[in-house]
């Protein structure tokens, strides 16, 4: 629909209009004066009317618009004076605020905070005598030893020790720290009128040190002259055990460095780990070991590219022995009295000395067999079968297909089975056939895995480079 078509039908009705004569035009036309004339007055009035209403009311409102700010900036300001006001964020992010400073005066900020005072546990000091030395309540202290692990934590209380302790006005303790050791101190805080005791536990960092020295006269000494601890020498001539015989082979001029751990606590030396990197130079011969962790944690020492320095199999399987009867096919028994061969070592030693597993494999046999008595034997890999015999007693959980690792005590030496005296018979088969353990050639532990090679062997490089003092030092200054 269009406003023309509406126009027509409305207007087009007034031709049939029954005031379509001369006379009753000038009739018609005053009517219409009087009816426009009428139609103008109430218009006029009307709207005289109205604008008087609106214009009160938008009057009152318009008023009433611009004094709400300023009842409200009043009010806030009065009620909340040091509030930030609430202000547009684009006015916020021309002006930033300034939030006011001055709400607490810093000089009675500090006294909420009543000072720590320090004290140095003396020989025969308890926390009760430390108390009452310094006045505070014994209440307190009631309160704090009946705190679970109270008693036992400050039974523990040694001289040297330090403690610290918070204590208000009226001799109410606050606040107690006690520097059990260098990684833990203990913290006692009331907390709704109640105490609790919370370990706080310092950061350990672990740094690494460069370390060398020659030898004039021993190792030894080349390590105390270079302030090199004693478990770090001993770690240093056990990782190169299978290498170097540091009894006979070593000599004057001989040289070597090494880098090992040490762990801090808040600049406190608490503990020292262990060798990373080490070399040793003797006669000509670089050797260098490099520490790796396996996945189970367990650490061992390679070369540099990565082959272990270690033999797979330990010598022999008792630290410290005799040989009473060496390895001989065509020996007479000592007991039998006719000839019968002896395929293993036997090693004397106190009934009860540790047995250790000679290499990593699996327990095959456990039990009494014959002349053997007690005995224990293990398959390794390279088709390898070492055997117990004699033993007192097995060691705890010591059962047939039980792994076990190279070092593993198995059993205890015994004299059980045919035996003369307490001692170990020790054999060492290839294939199922004795060969002489104190000779034959051991196998190498096993490399590092290939999958780990790579990133070992970068590691290596820049640990040796590090001992040859050709890398950028990242070590602690001591
Ligand atoms: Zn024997």
């Amino acid at each position: 629909m269009n406003y023309d078509q509406l126009d027509d039908e409305n207007y087009g009705y007034s031709f049939s209009d029954p005031w379509e004569n001369r006379e009753s035009k000038l009739f018609k036309f005053a009517i219409l004066s009087i009816i426009a004339a009428s139609a103008v007055f109430f218009a006029l009035l009307s709207f005289t009317v109205l604008h008087t209403f609106l214009t009160d009311n938008h009057q009152a409102q318009i008023e009433k618009i611009l004094a709400l700010p300023e009842l409200n900036v009043y009010s806030v300001e009065k009620e909340q004076p040091s509030i930030e006001p609430t202000i547009p964020i684009e006015v916020a992010e021309a002006k930033p605020l300034v939030l006011p400073t001055e709400d607490i005066e810093p000089s009675f900020k500090q006294s909420l905070e009543p000072i720590w005072q320090k004290h140095t546990v003396k020989s025969g000091e308890t926390l009760s005598t430390i108390f009452s030395h310094n006045g505070i309540k014994q209440a307190d202290l009631i309160s704090i030893v009946h705190l679970p692990a109270g008693k036992k934590l400050f039974d523990g209380l040694k001289p040297k020790q330090k403690i610290a302790f918070q204590v208000d006005d009226n001799h109410h303790l606050l606040g107690l720290k006690y520097y059990k050791s260098s990684i833990d101190t203990f913290v006692i805080s009331l907390k709704e009128g109640k105490y609790q005791i919370n370990d706080e536990k310092t950061p350990i960092e672990t740094r690494m040190v460069k370390a060398a020295g020659a030898i004039e006269n021993s190792l030894a000494r080349a390590a105390k002259k270079n302030n090199i601890p004693n478990k770090i020498v001993m770690e240093l001539a056990e990782i190169f055990s299978w290498q170097i015989n540091f009894k006979k082979d070593i000599q004057k001029g001989d040289t070597f460095s090494l880098l090992y751990e040490k762990s801090y606590a808040d600049e406190n030396l608490i503990r020292v780990d262990d060798i990373v990197a080490a070399e040793f130079i003797t006669h000509g011969h670089h050797y260098q070991a490099i520490r790796y962790q396996d996945s189970n944690g367990l650490s061992s020492y390679y070369t540099p590219e990565g082959e272990s320095l270690e033999n797979a199999f330990l010598r022999t399987p008792l630290k410290y022995s005799r040989i009473s009867s060496p390895f001989n096919p065509t020996r007479m028994h000592p007991i039998l009295k006719k000839p019968r061969p002896h395929y293993g070592v036997d090693f004397a030693a106190p009934a009860g000395t540790p047995i250790r597993a000679t290499g990593d494999g699996r327990v095959n046999f456990v039990g009494q067999q014959g002349g053997y008595g007690n005995v224990v034997s293990i398959t390794h890999n390279h088709s390898i079968t070492t055997v117990y015999a004699h033993m007192r007693k097995f060691a705890p959980k010591t059962y047939k297909g039980k792994r076990v690792k190279k070092g593993d005590i198995i059993g205890y030496v015994g004299s059980t089975g045919l035996a003369t005296g307490p001692h170990l018979h020790y054999e060492y088969r290839i294939k199922n056939k004795a060969v002489n353990p104190l000779k034959v050639s051991l196998p190498k532990g096993s490399p590092i895995p290939e999958i780990k090679l790579a990133q070992f062997q970068q590691t290596a490089q820049q640990l040796i480079a590090e001992l040859d003092g050709q890398a950028p030092t990242r070590l602690a200054e001591n």
